[in-house]
């Protein structure tokens, strides 16, 4: 084999034996083509081939890449060569923004996103004390410990594994020095943290300290469960679930997209980057097959990279005689829309969301979220529960069937 080539360990999904299927991927970069055979066998499964929309920056560990029209996941290098070449590109950092910033996630998305790094998985978790101290072992003994735990605990954390040449370093630039006082007035410790203990952000100090925090909060990463990983912070309960598509995520529309939640006076309870295959994306948009004509292009998008699901619920403390999407003061006797919505979570958020089509919702509801961050019908940038009963069943869909 010409040793330019790159070998990856690829796992399919096969839907009729409901197994995953180890492959292996052989990538040219000069033709930018792949070839697929099985490892064992040394069987051909694809003979070297052109694949539609495949591009150079889609390779690497982590990626999806659809081939014949069947998901592959990079799952791992599949020699030393290739390690050797693409390991610093594929550099890992953990990053994790404590309970008091988790409502600045907005910028901090979009910070990201103006980078180099990718978001390859988040999630908004619940720590227990035991985890808390055990994610800071290497400060036992410590005297600002016992607070810093405490601080850890007083909300859900934000966690990110990003991805990118310099991850390490970056984010850490990013967050800045451990004392916002010391930070540069640009770094987000600076912006938000509020003592040393109490910086609002943290980084891994190390590629090898990057890997353990990466383990042991997103287990999923090697597919197996063994590792106790912290509890998701979502309700599951009087909530509404929300989808920010493929296409908006890849597009740095994350942060605005959630600065715009919450603006309108909502709470994001979950949070989780999560990937739909063909047969999940179906059995989620089910409802429309038959229904809306789009119902194919929809599931196709939903399916074209990762997604962020969001649980969307009321905010502990709502503010009475306001309108629930525009703060705005009501009247009494108002019997606007919205006074209804604010009984129902699901069609609450939905009126934030829009009308289906962008064109449409720009013309109608120009401060929705489909008229400021959609494209068309199908791009239209969030998915929202249309229907009241199926507000848990969408999140239980997203928060536990997604993670089996
Ligand atoms: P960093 O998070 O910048 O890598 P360390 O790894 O040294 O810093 O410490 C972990 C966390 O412990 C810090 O982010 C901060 O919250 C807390 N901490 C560290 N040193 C002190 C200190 N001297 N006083 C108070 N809190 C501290
Ligand atoms: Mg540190």
């Amino acid at each position: 084999m010409d040793c330019k080539n790159l070998a990856f360990e690829a796992e399919w999904y096969d839907e009729e034996s409901g197994l995953n299927r180890t492959f292996t991927m052989i990538y040219f970069p000069e033709s930018n083509q792949v070839q697929l055979f099985e490892p064992r066998t040394n069987k051909m499964f694809l003979k070297k081939s052109s694949v539609d929309g495949l591009k150079p920056s889609d390779i690497y560990v982590g990626s999806e890449v659809t081939i014949l029209a069947r998901q592959f996941w990079l799952k791992a290098f599949g020699d030393d060569y290739t390690r050797r070449v693409l390991e610093c590109k594929n550099e890992q950092t953990f990053a994790m923004v404590h309970p008091d910033c988790v409502r600045k996630m907005g910028t901090v998305f979009a910070e990201i996103q103006k980078t180099n790094l990718r978001i390859r998985a988040a999630t908004l978790a619940k720590l227990t004390e035991a985890q808390a101290l055990e994610f800071y072992r290497e400060h036992t003994g410590k005297p600002f410990l016992p607070a810093l735990a405490q601080y850890l605990t007083s909300g859900p954390v934000l966690a990110l594994q990003l991805q990118g040449e310099g991850a390490v370093r970056i984010w850490r630039g990013m967050i800045g020095d451990t004392d916002p006082a010391e930070a540069q007035p640009d770094t987000l410790r600076a912006r938000f943290g509020t003592s040393k203990t109490q910086n609002g952000f943290h980084g891994s100090d190390t590629k090898e300290d990057a890997m353990r925090e990466i383990n042991s909060f997103f287990p999923e990463n090697d597919r197996t469960d063994h590792r106790v990983a912290p509890i998701t912070s979502a309700h599951l309960k009087d909530c509404t679930c929300c989808i920010v598509k493929p296409q908006a995520f890849l597009d740095g529309k994350l942060g605005p997209i959630i600065d715009s939640i919450f603006e309108a006076g909502f709470n994001i309870s979950g949070l989780e980057v999560i990937r739909f295959n063909r047969v999940k994306a179906s059995e989620f948009h089910e409802v429309y097959n038959g229904v809306l004509y789009e119902f194919a292009d929809m599931v196709a998008q939903l399916q074209a990279g990762p997604c962020v699901a969001l649980e969307i619920t009321w905010p502990r403390t709502l503010m009475p005689g306001r309108d629930l999407i525009t703060q705005e003061p009501m009247s009494e006797g108002d019997n606007s829309k919205f006074k209804h919505a604010s009984q129902d979570i699901v069609l609450a958020f939905r009126a934030l969301v829009g009308p289906f089509d962008p064109e449409l919702a720009r013309k109608l509801r120009p401060n929705s979220l489909r008229a400021k961050f959609g494209e068309d019908k199908v791009r239209n940038s969030v998915h929202c529960t249309d229907l009241p009963e199926d507000g848990v069943l969408e999140v239980e869909y997203c928060f536990q069937i997604m993670r089996r």
